[in-house]
């Protein structure tokens, strides 16, 4: 793609410094160890090198897919030549504001946000001490775990709107957070920058214990041994997609490298080298069977990446409805000497 491409080029040209992979395979970045080549893969180390490079994608009308700590997305086995992805990995500043609460940048893994909250003695993550993923990845999944969720925690959210290339402070209340949803995902161009947690005063130790106990139950019910994206489908309202999945005969039910645990039937796992069409036509079997046996259609709870995917600006920008940009800008625009004009 020939934009892409240029845009790659001035990248290259103004952020001589920046970490930036091209056709790096997307197996070695993510938590199911599937996935080709993408073009170009950036690790900036903080936000303003972030917000340049999402400038100058959009000078070529390109934006970027952020990516986490990729521990729930499927990438396609043939890569994905036309997508630029951004890694949030190096944005990981955390420490407690004066008032007691916690900021975290995107990039902070979620067991470390609840490590630090078990540290001062802040209780309400421990729940999320056992989920692999990031604080971005986490609030744009609304990820939650033994009847928690990010969403009881989380008092503010900032972001970066690629659209208008605008820092906007969302309220918990803004970001309308549903069962694994939020307004993020429905919106789109939105790049999770910070948040900041409000929990309550808690025993240290109490805190630990609780972490201690939930990890434990994970390890016994979950297959961690074996690479997986977590939860392979939505729980269905009411019901539960493992015990379905389970009902239904599939527990350890195989195509190629892809198999249903055996431990836990909502997991779908990699025995050692499946591809991503292992995995989709194992899905896609198992929504059949389930359906056929329950009447009830299971929602893939992963994010599946076709190959064909490429993120084009979309023109005109769709505001952001009620809410107010938060009044600081990135620095995003390039020095002089660049590379620009
Ligand atoms: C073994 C295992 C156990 C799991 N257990 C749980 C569990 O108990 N509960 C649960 O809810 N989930 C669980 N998961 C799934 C997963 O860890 C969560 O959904 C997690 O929140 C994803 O975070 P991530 O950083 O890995 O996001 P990624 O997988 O990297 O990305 C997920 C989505 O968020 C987007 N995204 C990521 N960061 C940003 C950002 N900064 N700005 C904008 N978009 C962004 C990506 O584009 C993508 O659309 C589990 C996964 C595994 C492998």
């Amino acid at each position: 793609m020939e934009k892409l491409e240029k845009a790659i080029a001035r990248i290259k040209e103004a952020m001589p410094n920046l970490q930036l992979l091209e056709n790096e395979s997307m197996a070695a970045h993510c938590s199911f160890k599937i996935g080709g080549p993408v073009r170009a893969l950036a690790i900036p180390s903080d936000v303003s090198s972030l917000s340049k490079i999402c400038y100058f994608l959009k000078e070529q009308q390109l934006a970027p897919y952020i990516l986490g700590n990729g521990t729930n997305i499927l990438f396609p086995d043939e890569g994905l030549k036309d997508l630029f992805i951004i890694s949030t990995a190096k944005l990981t500043k955390i420490f407690l504001l004066p008032d007691g609460a916690i900021y975290a940048e995107a990039g902070v893994s979620l067991a470390k946000l609840a490590g630090f909250a078990q540290q001062h003695e802040l209780s309400g993550l421990e729940f999320a001490s056992g989920i692999p993923g990031t604080v971005g990845g986490g609030l744009i999944m609304n990820a939650g775990a033994y009847g928690g969720e990010l969403k009881d925690t989380v008092e503010s959210v900032v972001l970066y709107y690629l659209p208008e290339q605008r820092l906007y402070e969302l309220t918990n209340e803004q970001c309308s957070f549903g069962y694994r949803s939020s307004l993020f995902q429905k919106m789109g161009g939105c790049v999770l920058l910070s948040a900041v947690f409000r929990l309550e005063k808690g025993d240290g130790e109490e805190i630990a214990a609780k972490m201690r106990q939930l990890n434990q139950q994970r390890r016994d019910k979950q297959p961690l041994d074996l690479p997986s994206a977590g939860s392979a489908f939505k729980r269905p309202e009411g019901n539960y997609a493992a015990a379905l999945i389970d009902r239904a005969g599939l527990k350890g039910y195989t195509v190629g490298g892809a198999q249903v645990s055996e431990k836990h039937a909502g997991f779908v796992v990699n025995t050692g080298n499946a591809s991503s069409h292992d995995v989709h036509q194992l899905m896609r079997y198992v929504r059949k069977k389930v359906y056929e046996n329950s009447g009830i259609a299971l929602e893939p709870e992963m994010i599946i990446l076709p190959p064909d995917y490429c993120l084009e600006d979309k023109g005109p920008a769709v505001p952001l409805h009620g809410i107010s940009p938060a009044g600081m800008e990135p620095d995003m625009q390039p020095e002089k000497g660049t590379g620009r004009g």
